[in-house]
C-alpha cells in the first residue's frame, strides 16, 4: 500500500520569497515595456526620459521627438512633441532640459 505517497511535500515554505519574486518580475516587465517602437516614425524605440527641472517622467522617441505622458499607452498615437511639452522655444535647450530616466537628477541642487 502506497497511498500516503501521493501527498505533495515541501510546498508551503516559499510564500515570502514568492512575493519578492513577483515584484522583481514587475520591474523586469517595466523595462521590457520600454521596448516599444515609435508609432510615428518606426525608426527608434520609445524611451523613458525625465525633466531636469521638475523630475517629471515621460516617454519619447529620440528620433522624431514624439512624446507620451507617463500614463499614456505608447502604442497609441500621440500629438505631442518635446518642444510642446517643454516650451523652451529652443530645440537645443530641449535636449539639455531632459535626461534619460535611469540617470539620477539632483533636484534643487543647481550648479
Ligand atoms: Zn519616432
Amino acid at each position: 500500500m502506497t497511498w500516503g505517497d501521493t501527498r505533495p511535500a515541501g510546498r508551503q515554505t516559499s510564500q515570502g520569497s514568492l512575493a519578492q519574486d513577483v515584484s522583481r518580475r514587475f520591474f523586469e516587465e517595466l523595462e521590457l515595456m520600454e521596448k516599444v517602437a515609435c508609432v510615428h516614425c518606426g525608426q527608434d524605440w520609445v524611451r523613458c526620459y525625465k525633466r531636469k527641472d521638475s523630475g517629471q517622467i515621460f516617454f519619447m522617441c529620440p528620433e522624431c521627438e514624439s512624446l507620451w505622458p507617463k500614463e499614456e499607452d505608447l502604442r497609441d498615437e500621440t500629438d505631442m512633441y518635446l518642444s510642446e511639452f517643454l516650451l523652451t522655444g529652443d530645440s537645443v535647450k530641449d535636449w539639455e532640459a531632459i535626461v534619460p530616466c535611469d540617470e539620477p537628477v539632483a533636484l534643487g541642487d543647481g550648479d
